[in-house]
């Protein structure tokens, strides 16, 4: 159900109220802890959208950022409750500078953040406040983080193997990749290329939302498919492992809780 806002604005409230509780899965309310913020909460708000939405009572987490921060806490082995805290000399890079995720990890003092602002911008230079950086020519040394996050990021990425072969260059040996991004079975499908700095259609466009382009949202480059991809990215340098989570207690359900950690293997 899509209705533009002037319409909206025209319905009554009772109808509002009715399409408000269609769109919401009735009734479903979780108890657990939030991985995010680490408190005990209710989970509230799952819409037909299940890894979009269910925000935690304590945070404002929705269960895609809980499935990415499970993760997290899993691989750097720190309890699932009480704040998010690593450990000191610990690198993290977060491919975006808001959220949940964002906000529970902003204070440590290894932690940096980036958006991308475009290519007319400088890579590294700061925008709005923010750095910005561009996955596929980030501008941190080899070997900085032990750490790095995406969430739904690399399939707005033109060349996004350019971008994982950037990620394994900057981690340190031993380190991870923690991400997400739409997927199904089997190849990867690309929507579009560059031919001669021209962008060229493969496919029906599609679009995300994005806070950073409310109007037009953030261009689909890639379909991921896992038959491509994890070859691909084991060929790189990753030794790839894949949580498919159900995990009601923590906030975590419904179809497509499914992160991949790519570890960058140690030197022999
Ligand atoms: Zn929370």
């Amino acid at each position: 159900v899509k209705l533009t806002k002037r319409i909206k604005a025209l319905l009554p409230r009772s109808i509002k109220l009715r399409i408000k509780r269609a769109l919401s899965i009735h009734g479903l309310r979780l108890r657990g802890t939030c991985p995010v913020c680490g408190s005990g909460a209710t989970f509230f708000g799952f819409t037909a959208s299940m890894r979009e939405s269910g925000l935690c009572s304590a945070c404002g987490s929705f269960n895609r950022q809980r499935q990415v921060a499970f993760v997290l806490r899993r691989t750097i082995d720190v309890p699932m409750t009480g704040a998010l805290r690593l450990p000191d000399g610990f690198g993290i890079y977060n491919t975006e500078a808001r959220g949940s995720v964002h906000t529970a990890l902003r204070k440590h003092s290894g932690y940096v953040c980036s958006e991308f602002f475009g290519p007319e911008h400088v890579p590294g230079a700061t925008v709005r406040g923010v750095r910005n950086e561009d996955l596929q020519r980030l501008t941190f040394p080899d070997r900085t983080f032990d750490i790095v996050l995406s969430s739904d990021v690399l399939e707005h990425v033109p060349d996004p193997y350019k971008a994982h072969h950037e990620i394994l260059r900057v981690l340190k040996p031993g380190g991870s990749h923690i991400f997400t991004v739409p997927h199904g079975p089997l190849r990867d499908a690309a929507r579009a290329k560059i031919v001669n700095g021209q962008m060229v259609y493969l496919a029906e466009k599609q679009f995300h939302g994005d806070p950073l382009r409310p109007e037009e949202g953030a261009f689909v480059w890639t379909d991921f498919g896992r038959q491509d991809m994890l070859p691909t990215l084991e060929a790189m340098g990753f030794k790839m492992s894949i949580y498919e989570l159900a995990e009601p207690t923590f906030g975590i359900i419904g179809e497509g809780a499914i992160v991949f950690c790519a570890c960058k293997a140690e030197p022999n």
